[in-house]
């Protein structure tokens, strides 16, 4: 199978990776993209051979164009695009950070390429019109969020109409423990701290939002749009151990559960060899010793998830505003130009209900 994968040398793009090199024999690189990591990047050329790569940057493109490499390199977003859009690709993986992949995808679509997705901020911000465009092409948007992908294996065990409820799981990020966390001390917590998650090794981005909770509110709002469900239909459950990655109850009171170690490399195979389960030498789940809680999430504590839930409530234009806003708020809580409770603060006062 070709792959072109928008966001090479970030957390999922490094894992897709990972993938193709343990896989030779079924998977074959023709297109990487990074923001401006062209080091990284260069490597990548080196191992994988693409036929073409972009870089978002345009004079960080430039550097690279000096470079005598061996393939073909674009620039900016319209590079992102052609990425997306090559001949020879036949799944997409789309793993850019932030709404910067919207248009990307929808170009990828519109070549009726398979798309492994797991930039949720694409669903979040366009999803009406992502799923559309995907439903008309006949192109399957398959996730790779873990929790999305933990559903759609559920799923597989019964119809549409038997759903009763999808149960959202949430590690619940670095600040879950009150006693340890009390909201005094969440005031002037450290950048460090908030990047340290317990279970999952991410981009900055993500984890911050892991932190605040707004990771599963975008997720929330993903889910709605994949798996076309309602907000009613849709649970979160705060889940510490990060091993069950979602459930869905069917209406005859069957939960049905994907369990596995948190490791992304499992939603990223299972999305490019769907509907195959491909062997692997991942270190496997042990469930002697395990101890699984799940407990309600606090609103009060999580105003992000909470601004958030309303946002996906609401739906029309809100979403999409929530995950602008949103992305704003991170990249200043990442430039140090505000502290992590005012990431909440600033969304809610630009954010007219
Ligand atoms: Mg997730």
């Amino acid at each position: 199978m070709n792959l072109s994968i928008l966001g090479s040398t970030g957390s999922i793009g490094t894992q897709t990776l990972d993938i193709v090199r343990g896989f030779p024999e079924k998977f074959k690189v023709v297109g990487l993209t990074t923001n401006r990591q062209i080091n990284l990047l260069k490597k990548q050329i080196v191992e994988f051979e693409p036929e073409a790569v972009a870089v978002m940057n345009e004079a960080k493109a430039a550097e690279l164009k000096k470079e005598n490499l061996s393939c073909k390199v674009y620039s900016g977003l319209d590079g992102l695009i052609k990425i997306a859009s090559l001949e020879k690709a036949e799944t997409v993986v789309s793993a850019v950070v932030g709404e910067i992949g919207i248009k990307p995808t929808l170009a990828a679509i519109e070549h009726q390429k398979t798309i492994a997705l797991a930039n949720k901020e694409t669903l979040v911000a366009a999803g009406e019109k992502v799923m559309k465009l995907a439903k008309e092409k006949n192109v399957e948007i398959r996730p790779v969020d873990s929790e999305h992908s933990a559903i759609w294996q559920c799923l597989r065990s019964g119809k549409r109409s038997e759903i009763k409820k999808v149960c959202l799981t949430a590690s619940g990020g670095p600040f879950w423990d009150k006693a340890k966390w009390p909201l005094e001390k969440l005031k002037n917590v450290a950048k460090k701290d908030v990047l340290n998650h317990p279970n999952w090794d991410m981009g900055a981005k993500i984890t911050v939002d892991s932190a605040t909770m707004m990771n599963k509110g975008l997720e929330f709002i993903e889910a709605m749009h994949l798996f076309d469900l309602s907000s009613e239909e849709i649970e979160i459950v705060v889940h510490p151990q990060s091993l069950v990655h979602s459930a869905v109850e069917f209406v005859d009171g069957s939960i049905i559960a994907q369990v596995s170690k948190p490791d992304m490399r499992h939603a990223i195979l299972y999305a490019l060899t769907y509907p195959e389960r491909q062997a692997n030498d991942f270190a496997p789940l042990n469930l002697f010793n395990q101890t699984l809680e799940f407990v309600k999430p606090d609103l009060e504590r999580y105003p992000c998830l909470k601004l958030a839930l309303e946002c996906a409530k609401k739906g029309g234009e809100f979403p999409a505003k929530l995950n602008r806003l949103n992305e704003e708020a991170v990249a200043k809580f990442l430039n140090d130009e505000i502290t992590f409770l005012e990431i909440s603060e600033y969304i809610q006062n630009k954010l007219v209900f």
